[in-house]
Formats: C-alpha cells, structure tokens, sequence
C-alpha cells in the first residue's frame, strides 16, 4: 500500500495499492497491444486527443490542484499556476508536434533521402513528487504525438496525483493502455527496464535514482534520459537592478518551499553590490509568508515531508560547522507537519562537502565575488549544471555567462522556468537529454533514413 501524507499537518490521506506482479505483466501486455495500434494513428487523432485531455484539464483545474497540495505541500495558487502549464504543455503538442515531426530532405551523392520520425515504443518514465503534475506532463504529451506509449511510476508520496492523470487521459478518450499509471516501488524498476517491451526510459529525479536507472539502462542497451538535481548560480552584478533582482532571488529561492530543481540555490554577489543586495534579499527572505498552503496570500507552505526538511535542516548545521554563518531563518517551526521557515547563508567556504551539495528546501547561500571571473569559478565549481540566472545590464557580460556556465539554461534578468517551446535539461551531474520543445518529442523517436535512388 502506498499512503499519502499530508505535509501541512501530518494527517494521514488516501491509500493505493500496489500493483501485484501478476497486474504490472497485465499492464505491459496492455501497453504493447496499445502501441500496435497507436503507433500508426494520423497526426490529426493524436493531436485531437492532446486537445481533448487539455479541456478535461481544464474543467478538473480545482480538484487536481487540490490533490497535489495534500500530497506533497505546496500553496494552492502555485498548484493551480502548474496545472494551468501542464494544460499549455498539452496544447503545445497539440499546435505544433506535427510540425515537429516532418520528414526532413536530404541530398545524397546517390540521390536523396527523407529524415522521418517514427515512434519507437512504449516509453517508462520515473517521476519525482515536487510538481507531480508538470514532470509528467512533460514526458506524457509528446510521448502520445510521438506515437508512442507511456508508463509511468511515480514518486510513491504523491500516487494520487499520478492515479488522477491517468483517469484524465482516459476520460479524454485515450485507447486503453495509451498511458498507464504503474503503482509500484521503485525496486521494481530495473526488471521492467530489462522488459523486452520497455524501449526507453527517463527519469527526473536525484543522481543517485538517476544511477540506478541509467545503470539498468546500460546493461539493456536502452536509451535513458535524466533530468536530475541543480544547484543552480543567480549571479548579480553591478550595473543590475538590485531591487528586481533581490525581489527575483527570494521568489526563485522559495517556490515550492525551495523543492525545485532550478530553484536559484547560490546566490553569487559582486563584491560592489554585495551588501546593498544581501540587505534586501535577506529582509525578503525573512518577510516571506509562511503558512497553510490553501491560504490565499501565503507564499510558502510546508516542505514535502518531514524526513525533507530534516534533510535541509541537517545540512545548514553541516554549513555552519564548516565555518559559514546563518544569517537569518533556516528555523524548524514547532508544528505538526514539515514546517520550516526560508534561511540565508553567508560566508560558505565553497571547498565543504556542502557547498558542493544542492540544498532541495528554502535556504539560500550567499557567495562573495570579486569580478566576473570569480562569479563564474564559483558558479561553475559544484558537480552540477542545470539552470542559472544573470544580473547585469552589460550585453558583453551577459555574452561571457551564456557562453562560460556550465549550465543547460541561462535566464538573464528575470526568474527561470521551465516553458513548453523551450528545451529544459542539464549538464555535468544535472544528467543528459532534453525534454519539451521539438527537442523533447525527438529524444525517443527513430530518425529513419529512407533512401532513394
Ligand atoms: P528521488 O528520490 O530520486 O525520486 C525520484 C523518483 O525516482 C521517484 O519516483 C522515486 O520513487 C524513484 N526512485 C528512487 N530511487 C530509485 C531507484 N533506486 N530506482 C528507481 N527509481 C527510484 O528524488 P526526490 O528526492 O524525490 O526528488 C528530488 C530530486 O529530483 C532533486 O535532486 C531534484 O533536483 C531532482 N529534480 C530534477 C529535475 C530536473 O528536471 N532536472 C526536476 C525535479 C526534480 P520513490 O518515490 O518510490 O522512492
């Protein structure tokens, strides 16, 4: 059985079974009848059912939002702004995959050929719980225009989540076995990489599921896909607008109660501006609003666990016994559920074991630098390389970041996310592949080459 949790108050919620091993061969036996027949669907039946499940969506908008607060904590207004991408995800599908996927010509010295796209299979994917929604949106959508099937195996904290999306889908006329929600732990993982019938799998999540994954990958000779952890720089230089930009860097730092992977987690200040802006960001740090995540004007509910927030907690002691100081916050709040409030680190020596870690909750580090060389080392000196954001009105610095982070996204003045037309993925321990945009739909296609005389 997997039983949600409420985060907010620690009350036990609805429970789901776990599927028996007889129920996920049935599950497999479904998800390869599906692609026998859906592989071959015309463009416009695939496009019509990513409309199709948009518009459920969209009428079921309160009641997901909903499910996702009392699985794993964040404010209804931030549920309700993931839905509503998940519903733009859908419909970006819809709009622009058969554009997407038309064949390419290509001249040969025997002719020419066509570049076409063809499915491949049914397609696992294994998702984390921080937007429950929105991470397998990402993979569910252009894995239906691909022509492909989809399995997921959701984080086990948020199974309710993952039993409404499929209920969704097939409200919204899917064929049976089109997308199906697999209850299930994940020691059951590797043996359904190893199925025959699985043709790839991705993954979103911590380096160390990630490497489970890709190790099981590895020995069936799968594609993988890993959208993995971030510590993600937010670089401020002089000639910035200090007041967006500190304004940006607490926004950026508390969504999601600090649970997102390109949350900004260090903080890296030119030494010019470096108290005009700790000034302000720390003051915005501890004027967040803290409270039920259902409340309207809260900005930050609860972590999704209480083992998450004692995980955040425990590493702010590791900082401050490696010589940094807590500026503000960083504080349990003595309630039932995960209750903590947002923090502010200084002086970190960026050499500790826990500078080089991501801190997965609302506690920021605050780093020193002296020119635009040093913010760069610093923002290149952690094992990981996934979002990054830079602060300056100076287009030739701004060219020198885009092109020296080692990172899969730069946002340059503003707060990054993730967007439908865009690609989203990382580099170095961030993991490898891209998700949405064209870029997403391809990674598990077959770019046949048909070639003629
Ligand atoms: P996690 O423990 O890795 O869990 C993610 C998923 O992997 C869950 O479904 C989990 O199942 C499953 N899993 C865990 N261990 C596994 C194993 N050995 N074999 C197969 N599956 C396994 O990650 P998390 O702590 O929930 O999520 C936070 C991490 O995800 C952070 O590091 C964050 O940065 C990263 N993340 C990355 C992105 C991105 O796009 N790059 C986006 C969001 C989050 P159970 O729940 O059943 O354990």
């Amino acid at each position: 059985m997997f039983t949600s949790i409420n985060p907010a108050t620690g009350a036990t919620g609805d429970s789901f079974q776990e599927l028996a091993p007889e129920e996920i061969e049935l599950a497999l036996q479904r998800a390869q009848d599906a692609y026998r027949s859906w592989r071959t669907t015309p463009l416009q039946k695939r496009t019509q059912l990513l409309w199709a499940i948009a518009d459920k969506w969209e009428a079921d908008k309160p009641h997901l939002a909903q499910v996702a607060v009392r699985e794993m904590g964040k404010t209804l207004k931030s549920a309700v702004a993931e839905v509503e991408k998940c519903i733009a995800g859908f419909r970006h599908y819809a709009e622009h995959g058969p554009r997407y996927l038309e064949p390419v010509d290509v001249e040969t010295a025997a002719g020419h050929a066509a570049a076409r796209w063809l499915p491949m299979g049914p397609v696992l994917a294994i998702m984390p719980w921080n937007f429950p929604y929105w991470q397998a949106v990402r993979f569910i959508a252009p894995t239906i225009m691909a022509g492909n099937v989809a399995l997921l195996k959701h984080a086990s904290s948020v199974q309710g989540c993952g039993q409404l999306m499929q209920q969704l889908v097939s409200a919204a006329g899917a064929p049976d076995g089109l997308f199906q929600n697999l209850p299930i732990k994940s020691d059951m993982v590797s043996d359904l990489i190893a199925d025959q019938r699985v043709v790839a799998v991705t993954l979103t999540g911590s380096e160390g599921a990630g490497a489970k994954v890709a190790q099981a990958a590895g020995r069936a000779l799968k594609k993988v896909v890993l959208e993995l952890g971030g510590s993600d720089p937010l670089i401020v230089m002089p000639s910035a607008d200090l007041e967006k930009a500190a304004k940006t860097a607490v926004t950026a730092r508390v969504q999601n109660a600090g649970q997102s992977c390109i949350c900004a987690k260090r903080m890296i200040v030119h030494q010019d501006v470096y108290d005009a802006f700790l000034e302000r960001f720390a003051a915005g740090m501890q004027a967040v609003r803290v409270g039920d995540p259902m409340e309207d004007g809260v900005e930050m509910g609860p972590l999704s666990s209480i083992e998450q927030r004692d995980t955040v907690l425990e590493q702010v002691e590791r900082a401050r016994a490696a010589g940094a100081t807590l500026l503000v916050g960083a504080e349990k709040i003595e309630r039932d559920g995960a209750w903590m409030t947002p923090g502010v680190l200084v002086d970190i020596d960026p050499e500790s074991n826990v500078a080089k870690e991501e801190i997965f909750g609302p506690v920021a580090a605050v780093y020193k630098a002296r020119d635009i060389d040093h913010a760069i080392e610093l923002a290149n000196d952690v094992p990981y390389g996934l979002g990054s954001a830079v602060w300056t009105k100076d287009d030739a610095e701004i060219e020198r970041f885009a092109r020296d982070i080692e990172a899969g996204m730069t946002a340059v003045n503003s707060l990054l996310a993730s967007t439908p037309e865009a690609p989203f993925g990382g580099v170095k321990l961030s993991g490898h592949g891209r998700e949405l945009g064209p870029w997403g739909l391809h990674e598990f296609m077959n770019l046949k080459a048909v070639m003629f005389a």
